[in-house]
């Protein structure tokens, strides 16, 4: 049995202290293996950020475990924190606003390349490919429509060949058509690559791509059947 790519035990991050103290994560445990896809749902305030935040070693929680493909995380120093991301997790953002504008689709690619130092098993023009935007590849974002950039948005964020991904409401910003083709784009990279991937969203339509779907209230998380 192959350790869960992502591991939350008991996480409790807060805010504040005294009678203005907020628990962001009040004793979140989560367990999202390899291959799977999930989401978590929650309104506005409830904790989904810092939930992304913890799981990408952003941020340390005030207690609690969290493992990143094997690996304890807290309590790692700011630079091993950065090699952790580097070399185990992608981050996909909610409306992919910050490919830099000069770079052709296939140079995005290139350049998160270079900046990760590594990459996975797949070249770029694969990624492109998987993502649907091979015929793309010589435009820039200001030439591509935001369902085309959030594409290449995953595909950059699956450059490196990540353990995890970790998606920020990625439909925020899109029609209904294309947030179904977007979510269903990323679930199925994730089964196909072997990542385990983690959604925060409030778009309740789309989570039937989802394997698994988690409600997050006042930074509690409960499982849906
Ligand atoms: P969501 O992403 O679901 O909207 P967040 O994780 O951003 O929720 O926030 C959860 C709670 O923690 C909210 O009450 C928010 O106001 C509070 N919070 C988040 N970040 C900070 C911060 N840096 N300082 C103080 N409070 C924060
Ligand atoms: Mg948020």
């Amino acid at each position: 049995m192959t350790t869960p790519a992502l591991i939350l035990d008991n996480v409790r991050v807060s805010y504040g202290d005294g009678d203005s103290q907020v628990h962001a994560l009040d004793g979140v445990s989560l367990q999202v293996n390899r291959g799977a896809f999930v989401a978590i749902v929650g309104p506005s305030g409830s904790g989904k950020s810092t939930l992304l935040a913890v799981a990408g070693a952003l941020t340390t929680p005030n207690s609690g475990d969290v493992q990143v493909a094997g690996e304890s995380i807290t309590g790692l120093s700011d630079k091993e924190l950065a090699r952790v991301r580097r070399e185990h997790i992608g981050f996909v953002f909610q409306s992919s606003g910050n490919l830099p504008s000069a770079l052709k689709a296939r140079d995005q690619l290139e350049l998160a390349a270079r900046i990760l130092g590594r990459r996975g098993r797949r070249s770029n023009d694969e990624l492109l490919d998987a993502v649907g935007m091979s015929h793309r590849a010589d435009h820039r974002p200001a030439t591509l429509s935001g369902g085309e950039r959030q594409r290449i948005g995953i595909a950059r964020a699956l450059v490196g060949g990540p353990d995890l991904l970790l998606v920020d409401e990625p439909t925020a910003a899109l029609d209904r058509n294309r947030a179904h083709e977007i979510v269903r784009l990323l679930a199925h990279e994730c089964h196909e690559l072997g990542v385990a991937g983690v959604m925060v969203t409030h778009d309740l339509e789309v989570i039937e791509h989802c394997d698994r779907v988690y409600d997050m209230v006042d930074g509690r998380l409960t499982p849906r059947d």
